[in-house]
């Protein structure tokens, strides 16, 4: 993830929200400026974007190329590469209820962050209804399917503790149970 300082300044980059060691035992917090990270090698940072580019390793052309692209997307208020929303939809749904999602990369100093999955959960997986029928796209339970666990959770974006295993345990007794009660086709 590429972004400018006028991004920076809008808000924190992390949240104290998250799990892990390093948050739960470690006390560690995001700093507000980021120095503690860039000191950390976590975040790169230089004030032109070909700086930028031989920290992270890449073909300074390439990014030049990518970040004129991208603003001149944000420009025209649409994300042609990969069509991600550049503006919250009705009210936030995670930690910040802020409305941009997206913002031009303009101004260095200029930051940079290698971003990966990292969450122990994949909470996605298809919709379920309280008898752990998988429902189709029309919120209709398929015949003779169901599913418990984490494909398809009922959690929503962040993981809750000790609660995958609850789940699991009283959806999958749900689903064999249904599933056992099913007429054979034999
Ligand atoms: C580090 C970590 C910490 C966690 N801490 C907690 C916690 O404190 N409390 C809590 O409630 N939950 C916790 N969870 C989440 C919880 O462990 C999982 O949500 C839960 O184990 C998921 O169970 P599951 O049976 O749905 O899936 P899984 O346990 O992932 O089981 C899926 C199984 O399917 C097998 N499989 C995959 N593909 C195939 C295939 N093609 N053919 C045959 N078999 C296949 C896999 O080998 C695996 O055995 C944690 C998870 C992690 C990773």
């Amino acid at each position: 993830m590429v972004f400018d300082q006028a991004t920076l300044d809008k808000g924190p980059l992390g949240s104290a929200l998250g799990s892990g060691y390093a948050v739960n035992r470690e006390g560690l917090k995001w700093t507000r400026d980021l120095k503690k990270e860039i000191q950390a090698g976590i975040v790169k940072c230089s004030s032109t974007m070909k700086g930028l580019a031989t920290e992270i390793g890449v073909p300074p052309e390439n990014l030049e190329e990518t970040v004129q692209k991208w603003n001149s997307d944000m420009e025209a208020g649409r994300d042609s590469l990969f069509g991600r929303p550049l503006r919250a939809q009705g009210k936030g749904t995670y930690i910040y209820d802020a409305p941009e999602l997206s913002a031009a990369i303009e101004k260095g100093p200029y930051y940079a962050i290698e971003m990966f999955p990292i969450l122990v959960n994949t909470q996605g997986g298809p919709k379920k209804n309280v008898k752990a029928q998988v429902l189709d796209a029309f919120n209709q339970p398929i015949p003779r399917l169901y599913c418990a666990g984490e494909l398809g959770s009922m959690w929503g974006p962040i993981y809750q503790g000790a609660c995958n295993i609850g789940e699991a345990m009283i959806f999958g007794r749900i689903a064999g149970r249904a599933a056992s009660s099913e007429k054979s086709w034999d």
